[in-house]
C-alpha cells in the first residue's frame, strides 16, 4: 500500500525530496567530521523516533587530538552497537575510509564464529570495565588479532560504550618468533649438556688412562736397568728415573733436574752440552758417548747416550725421550780386543813383510826360467799375500782410529779424477761386472786422496761382492750445496732398514752363517769407510732393500780455491 503510494509520487515530489535527503546526509557527514576534529562536542543520529543528539560529556578538544594521534583504535559505541565515533587509527585497521566506519555496527567487522563471544563481551562490557581479545577482518579480507579494552562512559543522552583496540599482530608474531627461537634454543640446550656429559666422561676416562699410562712408564722405567729421561721441548729436563740418582748418588728430592750436566765427567761437558743444544735446535735425535758419575766407587763410566724427539701429527716436537746405557764394560773388552789385534797385527806384518819380498824375488827369478805353471802359482801367492796386507792395515786402522791415531795427509786433489782411477783399477778385478760411471761437474777436495780412495775402493768391492747374479754397478756423482756426492749402486741382495744403523759398527756382519760362507769379510770395511769420511766431515748413508740392491753415499766438502 505505502510502496503504491510512493510510486505515485510525482517526479518533482522526489527531486524535492531527495534535495531534503541530501542536505541531512550532508549535514550528518558536516557534524561528524566536526565532532571527530573537535570542533563540536555532539553527534545526531537519526533514530526511529525521530533525530537524537549525542553530546560528550566534558569533551575536550585537546583529549580528540590525542586520540587521534594514538597507536590504538578508539571506538565509542552506542547501546545499539553502532560505532558513533572511531579515531583514523581504527578505520587504518579496517582498511576503510572513516565514512564507511561511523554510523555502522561495530559486530561487521567480527568474523562469524567470533561473533557470539563478542556480543557477550560487550554485555558485559556495559556492566564493568572489561578486557579481552577478539580478531577483526579488514576490509581485505585479512584477518588481524586485537587486544580490546571496554568501559562505560556517560553522555547526555544516555550511555555510551568507549573501545580501545590494540593490535597485536607484531606481538603475535613477536610471541611466535619467541617461542620457536626458545623451542631452538631449548633443543641446543639439551644437545649442550648431552655434549657436556659425554665430554666429561670422556676426559674422566681419558684422565683415568693417562693416570694408568704414567703410572706404568713410571714402574718400567724405574725399574730397568739404564738411565733414562724425559724433557720439554726446549731441552728442561723434567723427569730422570731411579737408576739415574742410584748411578749419581744424589738425592731425588734435593737434586735440581737440570743441572744434570754436574754428572758427566768435565771433560765431556762441553761435547755433550753442545750436542743436547744442537738435537734440540735442529730436531734431530741425540747419539752420544760420555762418561757418566758412577757414585757406588766414585768413577766415571762411559754411557752411550740416546735421545729421541716425540713429535705430534704436526711433526711438532711435544717431548724428548732418552736413555742413558752404561758401556763401561763393552768399552773395557774393546780396548782389550783393540790391545790384542794391534799385538797380533804388528806380530803378523814382520812375518808378512819377508814372505812378500821372497815370493817377490821367486817371481823374479821364475820369470827368466820362464815356467808358466810356476809364474801362475807365484802370482796367486802373491794376490793372497797382498789380501793379507790388506788386512793386517785394515786391522791396524781400527784399532789406530780407536785411539784416535789415524793419521791423514791432506792435500788438494780432483774428485772426479780419483773416481776413475778407483773404478778402473776395480773394473780389472771383475770380469762379470761393468762399472758404469755417470759423473758429473767435478770439484775440488781437501783431504787425504789415498784414504778417500780406500772408501771409494771398499764401496766398489762390497758392490761386486754382494751382487754376484748382477753384471752392473752405477758410480754417479753429483755436486749439490757445496758438497760432492758419490753413490755407488749394486743390483744384489741389499739390505733391510732394520740393519741400516748397525752396518758401521766394527765386526757387523749382516749375513746368516751359511751366507757368511759365500761372502767373505770381517765386518771392517763400511766402519772405516764411515770413520775416514767422518773425519774429513763429511757424511755417509745408504738406501738399499733386501732383493733391490744397495746404493751407498757419501758426501764431502767441496774445497774453496
Ligand atoms: P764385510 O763386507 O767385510 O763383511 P763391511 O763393513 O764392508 O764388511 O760390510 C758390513 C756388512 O754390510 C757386510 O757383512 C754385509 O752384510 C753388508 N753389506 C755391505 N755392503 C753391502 C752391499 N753392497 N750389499 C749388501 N750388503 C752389504
Amino acid at each position: 500500500m505505502k510502496q503504491q503510494m510512493e510510486l505515485k509520487k510525482t517526479y518533482k515530489e522526489l527531486e524535492e525530496e531527495l534535495a531534503k535527503i541530501s542536505l541531512q546526509l550532508e549535514e550528518a557527514t558536516d557534524s561528524i567530521e566536526a565532532i571527530r576534529s573537535g570542533q563540536i562536542d555532539a553527534l545526531i543520529v537519526k533514530g526511529e523516533n525521530g533525530s537524537q543528539i549525542y553530546t560528550v560529556k566534558s569533551a575536550d578538544q585537546t583529549y580528540r587530538m590525542f586520540i587521534e594521534k594514538m597507536n590504538e583504535g578508539a571506538l565509542t559505541l552506542n547501546i545499539d552497537g553502532l560505532i558513533l565515533y572511531a579515531n583514523s587509527r581504527f578505520a587504518e585497521m579496517v582498511a576503510l575510509p572513516l565514512s564507511k566506519v561511523i554510523g555502522h555496527p561495530f559486530i561487521q567487522f567480527v568474523p562469524q564464529e567470533y561473533k557470539k563471544v563478542f556480543t557477550e563481551s560487550i554485555n558485559n562490557g556495559w556492566q564493568a570495565h572489561n578486557k579481552g581479545e577478539i580478531i577483526i577482518t579488514r576490509s581485505d579480507g585479512h584477518c588481524i588479532p586485537l587486544l580490546f579494552s571496554l568501559s562505560t562512559l556517560e553522555l547526555d543522552e544516555g550511555m555510551a560504550l568507549n573501545m580501545i583496540l590494540t593490535d597485536l599482530s607484531l606481538q603475535k608474531e613477536g610471541e611466535q618468533r619467541l617461542k620457536e627461537t626458545n623451542e631452538q634454543l631449548l633443543k641446543a640446550n639439551s644437545y649442550v649438556e648431552r655434549m657436556n656429559d659425554e665430554l666429561e666422561l670422556m676426559v674422566k676416562e681419558r684422565t683415568k688412562d693417562l693416570l694408568i699410562s704414567r703410572e706404568n712408564f713410571k714402574f718400567l722405567a724405574d725399574n730397568i736397568p739404564v738411565i733414562a729421561w724425559t724433557a720439554l721441548p726446549d731441552g728442561t729436563i723434567n723427569y730422570l728415573n731411579q737408576r739415574f740418582y742410584e748411578f749419581a748418588g744424589v738425592n731425588a728430592s734435593e737434586f735440581f733436574m737440570n743441572d744434570w750436566i754436574q754428572v758427566i765427567h768435565p771433560e765431556d761437558r762441553e761435547k755433550t752440552t753442545a750436542q743436547w743444544l744442537h738435537a734440540i735446535k735442529s730436531g734431530e735425535p741425540l747419539d752420544i758417548e760420555y762418561r757418566f758419575k758412577y757414585a757406588p766407587d766414585d768413577s766415571y763410566h762411559w754411557h752411550y747416550g740416546k735421545g729421541l724427539p716425540y713429535k705430534n701429527e704436526e711433526g711438532h716436537i711435544i717431548a724428548w725421550f732418552g736413555t742413558s746405557t752404561d758401556i763401561e764394560l763393552q768399552k773395557k773388552e774393546l780396548e782389550k780386543k783393540d790391545e790384542f789385534i794391534s799385538m797380533v797385527s804388528h806380530e803378523l806384518k814382520t812375518p808378512l813383510t819377508s814372505l812378500k819380498g821372497f815370493t817377490q824375488l821367486l817371481m823374479f827369478t821364475n820369470k827368466q826360467a820362464k815356467n808358466n805353471l810356476v809364474d801362475g802359482y807365484l802370482e796367486t801367492m802373491n794376490n793372497q799375500i797382498n789380501k793379507l796386507t790388506r788386512l793386517i792395515a785394515d786391522l791396524l786402522d781400527i784399532t789406530k782410529s780407536e785411539g784416535g791415531e789415524l793419521q791423514f795427509d791432506n792435500e788438494l786433489f780432483d774428485f772426479n779424477v780419483l773416481v776413475k782411477e778407483i773404478a778402473g783399477e776395480m773394473q780389472l778385478t771383475t770380469i762379470k761386472h761393468t762399472i758404469e760411471l755417470e759423473l758429473a761437474k767435478s770439484a775440488k777436495v781437501n783431504g787425504d786422496r789415498d784414504r778417500i780412495g780406500q772408501v771409494i775402493t771398499n764401496l766398489i768391492s762390497n758392490a761386486i761382492k754382494y751382487s754376484p747374479a748382477a753384471d752392473k754397478i752405477i758410480i754417479s756423482t753429483r755436486i749439490e750445496n757445496n758438497k760432492i756426492i758419490l753413490c755407488v749402486q749394486d743390483f744384489g741382495i741389499g739390505i733391510s732398514r732394520l740393519q741400516h744403523p748397525n752396518l758401521y759398527s766394527r765386526f757387523y756382519r749382516v749375513l746368516d752363517t751359511s751366507e757368511a760362507h759365500t761372502f767373505p769379510g770381517m765386518g771392517l770395511g763400511l766402519y772405516i769407510s764411515k770413520n775416514i769420511i767422518e773425519k774429513h766431515m763429511g757424511k755417509m748413508w745408504l738406501e738399499s732393500e733386501p732383493g733391490k740392491g744397495a746404493k751407498f753415499y757419501f758426501a764431502l766438502m767441496i774445497a774453496d780455491n
